[in-house]
């Protein structure tokens, strides 16, 4: 038996309930065969699957991820979320290969639920072509740990790509030509090469714990009279606590291009408040 038979690849199916879910359920019942390691995952909508979805999965080691959804146009919502999906591989395939991942190990299909026979054909055809790459970092050339590392740096910064992309990813196009153009791998060196950071002056910190409380990754260090510090390695460069700092401190700043300053020593955190008035 040749290895490409031989390997089982781990391939993570994200369905949309309405349509693919529905075709995949039709092609069980009607016994149509498609490869046993696909492992489906339902959601309501193609639309929320999220950047994080799929690359959390590859930094998991998954050797393909499918995103079945609705044909355009037929989404159950009129918020039409097989749009978004199609926005999301398009950046996603090029998060993929700005990486080193081969962009093919992602794929995105449109199957109605009347489509049973179809969804076989496509499983087929993914799981072949996903066989032929091999396991995720063979085709690639890297070894699968590097990979799978080099996936979960970028899946920290999703909530920092999804705000600096934001309007590309609401945008809706309609031929194949203008979704090539959507993402360019321009735009990507670009997005890596402007990442912004964010730093707490601690001349300017006066201990409110507002940004503390706004923090969606506990990346901020700090308690009463102690100033706040950011933890630069959980930080997810939401800037939350940028636009949650009250003006009057100012003290989050962002930092782009150069070297974040080092945080303050533990025993220099510490506040002295002179009076009831310097307290806030
Ligand atoms: S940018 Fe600020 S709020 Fe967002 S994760 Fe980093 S420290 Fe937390
Ligand atoms: S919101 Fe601003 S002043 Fe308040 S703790 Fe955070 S950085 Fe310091």
């Amino acid at each position: 038996m040749s290895a490409e038979l031989e390997f089982k690849p781990r391939i993570v199916g994200f369905l949309c309930n309405w349509c693919c879910y529905g075709g995949a359920d039709l092609c069980g019942v009607s016994r149509f065969q498609y490869p046993p390691y696909l492992r489906v995952i339902r959601l309501m909508c193609s639309g929320r699957v999220d950047l994080s979805f799929i690359l959390r999965a590859f930094s998991n080691g998954t050797d393909g991820v499918f995103i079945g959804g609705c044909h355009l146009n037929d989404c159950h919502y009129n918020t039409e979320g097989n749009y978004d999906a199609l926005n999301v591989m398009h950046l996603c395939k090029k998060l993929l290969e700005n990486v080193g991942v081969n962009p093919d190990r992602l794929r995105l299909e449109w199957v109605s639920a009347g489509e049973g026979i179809r969804f076989a054909e496509v499983m087929n055809d993914f799981a072949r072509k996903i066989r032929a790459l091999g396991p995720l970092g063979k085709s690639e050339g890297i070894g699968q740990n590097e990979l799978q590392s080099k996936v979960a740096e970028i899946t920290k910064l999703v909530p920092y790509i999804k705000i600096v992309c934001q309007d590309k990813l609401a945008s809706r196009l309609q031929t194949p030509e203008e979704y090539d153009g959507l993402f360019t791998q321009n735009d990507i060196e670009k997005l890596f090469r402007e990442v912004v950071s964010y730093y707490i002056d601690p001349t300017k910190c006066r201990a409110c714990s507002i940004c503390l409380k706004k923090c969606p990754a506990d990346a901020i260090v700090g308690g009463k009279n102690h100033i706040h510090v950011i933890d630069q390695e959980k930080c997810m460069k939401c800037g939350s606590c940028f636009e949650a700092c009250p003006t009057r401190f100012g003290a989050v700043r962002k930092v782009s291009g150069e070297p974040v300053p080092p945080p303050i020593p533990e025993q220099a955190r510490i506040i002295a408040r002179k009076s009831k008035e310097d307290a806030m």
